[in-house]
This record gives C-alpha cells, sequence and structure tokens, in this order.
C-alpha cells in the first residue's frame, strides 16, 4: 500500500490537490472534513455535534474525528493505500492513525505539505466562501480562528513527521497543474528508491 498525508493550513488546497492524486495512484481520499459535513446535511448525530465545533473554526474532538476514520478505512480495505486530508490535525491524532495503520502491518509513507502564505489563505477562503456557503469560510474572525487551531494543534506534526524523515513541503502556489506536479515529483522519488 501507499499512504499519504496531504497537509496544510485550512484553504492551501488539500481537497483538491488530493481529488487528483487519488486517481493517478488510485488510492482512496478520505477528507475528514467531508465525512462531517456529509453527517450535517444528513443530519447524524455525529454530524450535529461536528456542527457545533466546525461552525465556529474549532477542531471536532480527538476522539469523535479518530472514530469515524477508523469506520472510513474499515470501509474501503482492502485497497491500493490512502490519501488522508484534513487528518491527522493533533499529535494525538496521528498516534492513532499510526495504531490503526499498524492493525493492517500498514504505515504512513509520506506526508506532504502545501506551504501557502496566511493572506494568501484568508483570500481564497473567502473567496470559497461567496460559494460554498461553508460557515466557516464566511468572516476574516472565523478563519483567524481556524489558523489558530492549525497553529496551536496542528503545526507540531511538522517535527513529529519530520523526525521520521516523512515530511516532505512543497509550494502551494501556483497553477494548479504546476502544484499537482511538486506533488507527483515527491511521490515518484519516494516510491523509485
Ligand atoms: P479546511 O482545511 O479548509 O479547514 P476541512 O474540510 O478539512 O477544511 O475542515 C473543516 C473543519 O472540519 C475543521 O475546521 C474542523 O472543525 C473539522 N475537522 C476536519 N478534520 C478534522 C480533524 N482531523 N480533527 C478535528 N476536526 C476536524
Amino acid at each position: 500500500m501507499l499512504n499519504i498525508i496531504i497537509f496544510g493550513k485550512p484553504g492551501s488546497g488539500k481537497g483538491t490537490q488530493a481529488s487528483i492524486i487519488k486517481d493517478k495512484y488510485n488510492l482512496q481520499h478520505i477528507s475528514t472534513g467531508d465525512v462531517f459535513r456529509k453527517n450535517m446535511s444528513s443530519k447524524t448525530d455525529l454530524g450535529l455535534l461536528a456542527k457545533g465545533y466546525m461552525d465556529k473554526g474549532e477542531l471536532v474532538p480527538d476522539q469523535v474525528t479518530i472514530d469515524m476514520l477508523s469506520h472510513e478505512i474499515d470501509n474501503f480495505l482492502p485497497c491500493k493505500g490512502f490519501i488522508f486530508d484534513g487528518f491527522p490535525r493533533t499529535t494525538y491524532q496521528a498516534k492513532a492513525l499510526d495504531n490503526l495503520l499498524s492493525l493492517e502491518s500498514q504505515k504512513i509513507d509520506l506526508i506532504i505539505a502545501l506551504d501557502v502564505d496566511n493572506t494568501t489563505l484568508t483570500e481564497r477562503l473567502l473567496q470559497r466562501g461567496k460559494s460554498s456557503g461553508r460557515s466557516d469560510d464566511q468572516s476574516v474572525e472565523k478563519i483567524n480562528i481556524r489558523l489558530q487551531e492549525y497553529d496551536n494543534k496542528t503545526k507540531p506534526l511538522v517535527t513529529f513527521y519530520m523526525q521520521q524523515n516523512k515530511f516532505f513541503s512543497v509550494d502551494g502556489i501556483g497553477s494548479l497543474q504546476d502544484i499537482t506536479s511538486r506533488i507527483i515529483h515527491v511521490i515518484d522519488k519516494y516510491t523509485n528508491d
């Protein structure tokens, strides 16, 4: 299997790139944000719980997120690999992911971060909010809360994966195709080594 995490701040383009990369390498794409939003629109208990946090721009509690992810992984197995998008977002989640994969004798191979500055991210998210209607994309205040959540809870993952030599960062600014090529370059270098 090939298991990749696509990483980056809100609005860095993780979802867009993950859906291109999953086709190229035949991977299953799991976006925790998308799974939460599906649950929100069908008004499941999980969706109602997640909504309270997502609307405020805060992370959903770890255990709720991990249980959901574990369920998603089970649904897709067996498969050629995963591209995780929006997960893990805390060190606790990263350790839980290692445990889940080790149950299948699997591991994370690569974490690829999309590097984008906060000014560009804020512009992108406000723009996306106009068409997506996502409540968390509607104001600079909410976007700032998400960026703070990233700094406080998610950023430590950079060191976590760097220490394992699995962390690669690519420039997340440019044309869609250019960014995809940068990601493919990292993956192909890894798989050909
Ligand atoms: P973005 O990357 O633009 O923030 P996502 O769809 O990945 O968009 O996430 C939207 C929201 O969903 C997050 O702000 C958070 O509330 C919730 N969420 C998604 N993934 C996780 C996660 N792994 N842990 C906790 N909350 C999450």
